[in-house]
């Protein structure tokens, strides 16, 4: 019997790690503009650092982890996620040494046990933002803005930004309260899982996905109506950067992130056409989660965003992304062996000056070559045969108006970067 890829996992084949280059590209280039430096952390950490920093009672902690315990009894997660970790690795390498402020990336694969469908899998990647030491409304401007341009230069449409605040641990108590008595008298028709939610995080039942729950969350106390002063300044401050750079944005009351270290701003970015799996990154500040993880506090604010979810959102659309990888130059060997090491040379030394540079190893008629220059689509070929070879030179044919010029070899690199 033969053995297939696990459930929930992809192989990405040429035609699409092509791509996957293509949008890595233009995200580490936009990193380069903004000033975000890349920072690798492994892909399994101690399930504490989960635990504690994405939440006892989230979904993820709760029901997605791929836990294990290795061969000396500890235990270890595949990470599901990468802020937990970035914020470990910013303190136990004392990064905020170095500068006030620390700006990093991170892109890789995440792990979460969850059901496979559309845009949801179990092995899917993330490129996150990670931006430590500052706690001005700008550097959540900033962050929502590197989202919401990236997806404009992708090309994408029907984008959709949603923002909200979740306040700080001074208004929160008071917001929390009135949910609570908010949903008591609706106890009974709430789902098994919110039920539960009630006791421990109130907050968290916001984000149900089940019908009778949402409609009862629609009526539910807004926690814009109980930001303290400094709260509401700062979400009226991001409002106004981002009107400052023209983003238009939809505040979404029932955005929430229920987790204490959370602070002011969340967002999310939706594609209203691809579908249930519509989110394509999510993000906010935490300021107390470092404090939660490293007993150190430190303002941060950061996004992530969903890799396969682009491709999802760009099919949808009906958009691709351009990646052709052209050949410049295709090498024919034809004729006797020496010939044939001839022209293996040739392509090296092209390779080596850094053409993009094919050849047919085989021995094969000169016709048969021919055919494969075509196929390769390069524009040029270089012929080398047993007169060429004899004559210490190549043939160089355009393969548009099919004509050709001797050129000794030691001149052909030259030869072709003036063609
Ligand atoms: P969702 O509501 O879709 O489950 P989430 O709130 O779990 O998303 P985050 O943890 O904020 O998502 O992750 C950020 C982004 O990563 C999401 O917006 C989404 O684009 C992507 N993502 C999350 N889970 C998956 C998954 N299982 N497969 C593919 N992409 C995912
Ligand atoms: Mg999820």
């Amino acid at each position: 019997m033969s053995i297939t890829r696990p459930r929930g996992t992809n192989d990405f084949l040429p035609e699409q790690t092509k791509k996957w280059q293509a949008v890595e590209a233009l995200l580490r280039n936009m990193c380069r503009e903004y000033g975000y430096q890349e920072i690798r952390t492994p892909m399994f950490e101690d399930t504490d650092l989960f635990a504690r920093g994405v939440g006892d009672g989230t979904d993820i902690v709760q029901k997605e982890m791929y836990t294990f315990t290795d061969r000396s009894g500890r235990s270890l997660t595949l990470r599901p996620e990468n802020t937990a970790a970035v914020c470990r690795a910013y303190g136990e390498n004392k990064l905020y040494g170095l500068a006030k402020e620390v700006k990093l990336y991170y892109i890789g694969p995440m792990f979460r046990y969850e059901r496979p469908q559309a845009g949801r899998f179990r092995q899917f990647h993330q490129f996150g933002l990670e931006y430590f030491g500052c706690a001005d409304p700008m550097a959540d401007g900033e962050i929502i803005t590197f989202a919401w341009d990236f997806y404009q230069r992708l090309g994408l449409k029907d984008l959709k930004l949603l923002i909200n605040s979740v306040g700080c641990a001074n208004c929160r108590p008071a917001y929390r309260r009135a949910l609570t008595e908010y949903f008591q008298p609706y106890l009974e028709q709430l789902c098994g899982t919110c039920r539960e939610r009630l006791l421990r995080n109130p907050l968290r039942l916001l984000d149900c996905k089940n019908p009778a729950c949402m409609e009862i969350c629609a009526g539910a106390p807004k926690i814009t109506d109980y930001l303290c002063g400094d709260c509401a300044e700062h979400y009226r401050q991001v409002k106004q950067l981002l009107q400052a750079v023209d983003i238009p944005f939809t505040e979404d009351p029932g955005l929430v992130r229920g987790l204490d270290y959370y602070t002011n701003t969340a967002f999310e970015i939706v594609v209203d056409s691809i579908g249930a799996q519509s989110a394509v990154c999510g993000g906010g500040r935490y300021d107390g989660l470092m404090q939660e993880i490293n007993g150190q506090s430190c303002p941060a604010v950061g996004f992530a965003l969903g890799m396969e979810r682009i491709f999802t959102a760009l099919a949808a659309q009906n958009e691709s992304i351009e990646a052709e990888q052209a050949v410049d130059v295709w090498v024919i060997g034809a004729g006797s062996r020496a010939a044939r090491d001839k022209a293996f040379a040739v392509t090296a030394a092209l390779r080596r000056a850094g053409w993009v540079c094919g050849m047919d190893y085989e021995d094969k008629s000169m016709k048969a070559h021919m055919k494969a220059a075509n196929r390769s689509g390069a524009p040029i070929a270089v012929v080398i045969g047993d007169d060429e070879a004899a004559a210490g030179g190549v043939l160089v044919k355009c393969m548009e108006d099919g004509s050709q010029t001797f050129v000794p070899e030691q001149e052909l690199p030259a030869y072709l970067s003036r063609k």
